[in-house]
């Protein structure tokens, strides 16, 4: 049983998923979820100057990886579909064709060119940008003259004036608009599209939407839709505007100060859970102090009131953070799936199951990401192909070669290579050279790492297995100084 709430993400194809955009589908799909509802997939599609190809399908793929699917949608049968706009073009123009006749909306005419003189004078008097409504004065006869020359035309919105057009937004409270400030809006351009506003509207009303979800950008527009929900006598959903995301410098998110887009954090390793969680604190908190939360315990705790109405910072660190607790979270079982995925981006593969395991038993208190199991420790899985040349300068010294042979020499005759085993006959070695063990352990590391950090070094090469380590210290002697 529904409970008849009906929400939707209605993202454009414009390239990527935003963090915004993931926001505003997470909050959708907690609302719906938390309230036995549908959650609806609609692409707005309708402004073909900016459709990039492929977007659709990639934006299908990165909300099914963070767990966000949609019950209706463009891939899922659904009663009120299609769920793409370009599908749906008809249903526009007829809608528009219904305003018209009601005297609600125009034609207009005018030219771009003309338009484009007409906002320059009005930008140059510094008065608001808005269409000075002459088509609005043409007798009928004359617009049947412009159709029957075939000029092309754009339908526009009938704005009525001295109107105060009011809502009770779910997070904003009471927003009210003076209508004489809103310009009459296209709803269908000279290419027949409708515009987002039109096709918006009259989608939410045909797929029985009642709660509207999306980002603060859109307040503006509200109340244009109002008004086309009042001309068309629908019954008006409810709306919830969604908190800006800003900058750690408070200037609005953008691309300039880092990354924006979903796939680009899916790319470099970050946990679907993390980023979900992450999106859900811009805008909403629990209450305490808490921070770590599953989808399952978001959708327990989401409510509207708990959403602020001053924009939400974008954290980096934060988002960091909450990748390291999610990774913690996850079984070892889990981790060995994911680690083996991440290593197939890397092109690598032939490990066990048990050697990733071991691996991950090792790493995973170290690694903020799933791909730093493979950038943070490389030699994990393939042998050091340099060696960082500080850690040469500082750790191999012209004694060091000859050490390191006797300790190859002396790990080589060892059957268990353990822990105890490797790190007693190290120590041993050092006494008996007169050197601190110190002068093996960190060329050691050099020559089976390549670097100078990581984890306890016998803890590491009883993971690496004998035949590795020998193989590594072969090779730094043959090539280091
Ligand atoms: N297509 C709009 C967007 O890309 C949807 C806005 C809305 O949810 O009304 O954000």
């Amino acid at each position: 049983m529904t409970s008849g709430v009906r929400v939707r993400f209605a993202p454009s194809p414009t390239g990527f998923l935003h963090v915004g955009g993931l926001r505003t589908a997470l909050f959708n799909y907690l609302f719906s979820r938390k309230n036995n509802g549908v959650f609806v997939l609609r692409i707005e599609d309708t402004d073909r100057s900016r459709y990039v190809e492929g977007a659709v399908e990639g934006l299908i793929d990165t909300l099914r990886w963070a767990g966000l699917t949609d019950d209706e949608g463009p891939e899922k049968r659904g009663p009120f579909g299609p769920y793409v706009q370009s599908e749906r073009i008809e249903v526009y123009r007829s809608h528009a064709s219904q305003l018209l006749e009601g005297g609600k909306a125009y034609r207009c005419f005018c030219t771009p060119e003309r338009l484009e003189a007409m906002r320059k004078e009005l930008e140059r008097r510094r008065i608001p940008s808005k269409y000075d409504r002459t088509c609005l004065r043409l007798t009928g006869h004359e617009v049947q003259r412009n159709l029957d020359q075939g000029k092309p035309f754009v339908i526009r919105m009938k704005i009525p004036e001295a109107r105060t057009i009011a809502f009770d937004d779910l997070i904003r409270m009471r927003v009210e608009f003076v209508s004489d400030r809103l310009d009459d809006q296209v709803l269908i351009k000279s290419d027949g599209y409708p515009t987002y506003h039109l096709a918006n509207v009259v989608d939410d009303h045909l797929m029985q939407i009642t709660h509207v979800i999306r980002g603060e950008e859109w307040v503006s527009s509200t109340p244009k839709h109002i008004l086309l929900y009042e001309y068309f006598g629908w019954e008006i959903p409810k709306f919830a505007h969604l908190p800006l995301l800003l900058n750690a410098d408070r200037t609005k998110l953008s691309k300039r100060q880092g990354d924006v887009a979903v796939e680009e954090y899916r790319g470099k390793g970050f946990l679907p859970e993390a980023l979900v969680n992450f999106v859900a604190l811009l805008g909403w908190n629990p209450g305490d102090q808490r921070e770590v939360f599953t989808l399952e315990q978001l959708i327990e705790e989401f409510t509207f009131e708990r959403v602020g109405k001053s924009s939400a910072i974008f954290n980096l660190k934060k988002l960091k953070w909450l990748n390291e607790q999610h990774l913690r979270l996850k079984s070892d079982a889990e981790l060995v799936k994911l680690v083996r995925q991440t290593l197939a981006k890397h092109n690598l593969d032939g490990f066990s199951d048990d050697y990733i395991q071991k691996v991950v038993t090792l790493m995973k208190e170290r690694v903020v990401t799933l791909d730093e199991f493979v950038t943070y420790s490389p030699y994990f899985f393939k042998d050091p192909e340099s060696y960082d040349s500080v850690a040469v300068r500082k750790n191999w010294k012209p004694d060091t070669k000859v050490l390191i042979k006797q300790l190859h020499d002396l790990w080589s005759t060892l059957g268990e290579f353990s822990h105890s085993k490797a790190e007693s006959t190290l120590r041993q070695l050092a006494e008996d050279a007169h050197v601190s063990s110190g002068s093996l352990i960190h060329p050691v590391r050099l020559a089976v790492t390549g670097v100078a950090i990581g984890p306890g070094l016998f803890e590491m090469i009883v993971v690496l297995g004998k035949e590795t380590v020998l193989r590594r210290l072969q090779r730094a002697i043959d090539v280091l100084p």
